[in-house]
């Protein structure tokens, strides 16, 4: 049977990256656009749509496909890659049937009906979900990601019960954005994640508190002159996070790397 492949929008790909799923070797696409607005988001170029490359699913398996040998995951971040469901699907669908790679998505949670599809017909193998903000505080979180007031935490708590019911590996994070999150916030965050479940023999749920780091590339200009967060802090929010939850918990920082808290 011959297929017609959609065409997706994609602003970029690495063909070996280790640093988008835990403990494995990725190749990663960047899938272009947004619908959340975080002043502090490292990839504006990505999320507005700066430079975008329209290319037909077929040929970016071809180019996976290429690089297989090299790695243990395709890995699809963005902007938010849920924004392109078809596209989304599709490639996965024939990375999985053309290679024995395993499939990860990063998404910002915003769209659970995308993630339980994909569940649906079995093409996720890992997903790594953001919690910007402690999921009770729907203003806080408002602020996090840049937009008024509205369904997200809703949205995202239901990703999150999707993802600890059908999934063996998830990866949930946490950016330490100063000015707008404290380290007690990782507290509410964990004792959150804590009431989703227990994890069963064979099952790697991770919870990971990361640095915020300034660029040229950082969306709002105030985030972009911005010293970057203190290692330490990062630290102690994890820290702060395992007093609650009985997952793997890491800090992330550009200074001393990826720390294992628990
Ligand atoms: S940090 Fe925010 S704006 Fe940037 S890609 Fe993630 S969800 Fe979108």
């Amino acid at each position: 049977m011959r297929y017609t492949f959609s065409k997706v929008k994609i602003s970029g790909w690495i063909e070996t990256s280790l640093v988008d799923v835990i403990g494995h070797v990725s190749f990663s696409v960047w899938f272009s656009y947004c619908n959340f607005r975080c002043l502090w988001c490292q990839n504006r170029p990505v999320i507005i749509g700066e430079k975008v490359l329209e290319i037909d699913v077929d040929k970016l398996v071809e180019t996976v496909k290429e690089h297989a040998w090299l790695v243990d995951f395709l890995h699809v971040t963005g902007g938010e890659p849920t924004l392109q469901p078809v596209q989304l699907t599709e490639l996965f669908k024939c990375v999985k049937e053309r290679t024995n790679l395993k499939t990860s998505l990063s998404t910002n949670g915003s769209r659970p009906n995308v993630i339980q599809n994909l569940l649906k017909e079995n093409l996720l193998d890992h997903l790594a979900i953001d919690v910007k903000a402690p999921i009770d505080d729907e203003e806080l979180y408002a602020k996090v990601i840049g937009l008024e007031k509205g369904d997200v935490v809703r949205s995202v708590a239901e990703s999150l019960s999707i993802a600890v019911k059908n999934l063996d590996f998830i990866e949930v994070r946490t950016t330490l954005v100063p000015r707008l999150l404290e380290v007690k916030d990782m507290g509410n965050i964990a004792k959150y994640l804590s009431t989703l479940g227990k994890i069963k023999r064979g099952r790697r749920f991770i919870y990971v508190v990361q640095q915020f780091s300034p660029s040229e590339t950082v969306l709002n200009e105030e985030y972009r002159r911005m010293r970057r967060g203190e290692p330490e802090d990062v630290l102690k929010a994890a820290k702060m996070a395992s007093k609650y939850l009985d997952w793997e918990i890491y800090a992330r920082t550009l200074d001393i790397g990826v720390v294992k808290i628990k």
